[in-house]
């Protein structure tokens, strides 16, 4: 096992990998910017270490800085996060050349599954179902035309490259093809320097459902069931839940084996999530993450595993500590993303904490790296905490999460946290009937945003 791991990210995310580290007995390294000097995680952390200026390509997306730290620090191995560097094949590799450990899956993995024609090409030999759409990237309009004909409209063009839902234009009927190809063209230009673009049938009505897998690399892996993402706004996650509403043992069942096998078979190693859209009980592949999520408490909170701790332990040639057998689901339950924005437009609303109390009590977890007096700075994204709840079943989870949002006390800053209080009061909400679209009608009705 590793004496010293050095954690490449900020915020409640690398607080998070600090508490992991430190049930394990194993030291921690924080890398900060200097408008970081004073976070939470910084602190929290054994040792810590300035890696740069606040914006972040010359601070936490620098290869160098955080190499050079853990040469100075003598860190064995680097957690990445989500974010930042967690998807960067080169940043593996170059870890690799200088014989530091990387927590996550390898270079190979994460360059397959982060050109998305490609990581649905993989998907499709391995069996997973996928979105009907272009073979590959489309590369002219004339091409373009041609497959919407094909495949039938709506068709939503997609950045080969994309993240974070960049680079995504909808094409109702073929009138709209035009823009909405050279739309996501230059979108996907400007956000990852790659315009290449593929199409798919766009699903007018499904659900965001993700698999949540796990690999040893060494040809055992298994399903942590799934989670529901279908709150987005922006195709932007909001609100996730763990099971899904409207998924059955049968439906978990099937797929969870088709991505558990999938990973096998690959040798995956560490943690991963299949993205589907899900309608008429059908799941269609959209993309692999292959990194922890965000949204992985919500997985925790059903299972009772550490997910990052076992992250660690496979790192380092540990088995996996549980089996497919092992994993039972337990209850349900839910995280909101609390952001320090502006509603109704959600302008980033950066600024000092006056005041900070967290929630507690049976069944609540809050993940997040505010403190009384904490300058959020302008620079980085605007997640500021996590608030998952968990319950012996969904009703239970929702008045729990209701009643610990009224606990929660943020001032200083605007945060989304009204947003939640409404959502509460929503009848589907409550019963679980959303699809992806679900929040941004409300939203418009709501919200005028
Ligand atoms: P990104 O990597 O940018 O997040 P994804 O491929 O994961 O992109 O898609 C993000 C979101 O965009 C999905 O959760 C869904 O809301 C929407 N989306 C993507 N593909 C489709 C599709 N074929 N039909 C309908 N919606 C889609």
């Amino acid at each position: 096992m590793f004496d010293k791991i050095l954690i490449a990210n900020r915020g409640e995310i690398a607080l998070r990998v600090v508490r992991a580290a430190r049930e394990m007995g194993i030291q921690s390294v924080a890398v900060h910017s200097t408008a970081d000097s004073d976070a939470m995680h910084v602190r929290m952390a054994d040792e810590a270490i300035c890696i740069g200026p606040p914006s972040s390509a010359s601070s936490y997306l620098s290869l160098a800085a955080i190499i050079s730290a853990c040469e100075v620090t003598g860190a064995q191995a680097v957690h990445p996060g989500y974010g930042f560097l967690s998807e960067n094949a080169g940043f593996v590799q170059a870890l690799e050349d200088h014989g530091i450990a990387f927590i996550g899956p390898t270079a190979e993995h994460i360059r397959i599954m982060g050109d998305k024609i490609t990581a649905k090409d993989t998907m499709k030999a391995l069996g997973v179902p996928c979105v009907p759409g272009s073979d590959g990237g489309v590369p002219t309009l004339e091409d373009a035309r041609k497959i919407g004909a094909e495949i039938g409209y709506p068709v939503i063009i997609k950045a080969t490259a994309g993240g974070g839902g960049r680079g995504m234009k909808v094409a109702q009927t073929a009138d709209d093809m035009e823009a909405a190809f050279q739309n996501a063209r230059s979108e996907a230009k400007a956000a990852f320097g790659n315009d290449e673009v593929y199409i798919e049938k766009y699903l007018t009505t499904p659900r965001h459902i993700e698999i949540q897998v796990f690999g040893d690399g060494k040809g055992k892996a298994v399903h942590l069931a799934e989670r529901d993402c279908s709150l987005q706004r922006r195709h932007q996650k909001v609100l996730e839940e763990a099971p899904g509403p409207c998924i059955t043992p049968e439906l978990r069942a099937r797929i969870g084996k088709v991505c558990a096998d999938a990973c096998a078979k690959i040798n995956y190693i560490g943690a991963g999530t299949i993205e589907f859209l899900f309608e008429n009980d059908e799941f269609y592949f959209i993309e692999m993450n292959t990194r922890l999520q965000v949204e992985h408490p919500v997985t925790e909170g059903i299972f009772g595993v550490d997910l990052v701790r076992e992250q660690i332990n496979v790192a380092a040639g540990l088995p996996m500590s549980f089996s497919q057998d092992d994993l039972e689901i337990n209850g349900h339950a839910i995280e909101v993303r609390i952001n320090a924005e502006k509603l109704p437009n959600f302008a980033p609303c950066p600024g000092t904490i006056t005041q900070y109390h967290a929630p507690g009590g049976l069944g609540v977890r809050m993940d997040s790296a505010l403190y009384d007096g904490y300058r959020i700075p302008p620079y980085y994204d605007s997640l500021i905490a996590k608030l998952i709840v968990h319950g012996r079943d969904r009703p239970e989870a929702l008045a729990r999460l209701a009643r610990a949002l009224g606990e929660l006390i943020v001032d200083g800053v605007d945060t989304t946290v009204p947003l939640f209080h409404a959502l509460l009061q929503e009848r589907d909400v409550l019963t679980g009937d959303y699809n992806i679209h679900w929040l941004e009608h409300w939203l418009e009705q709501n919200l005028n945003s």
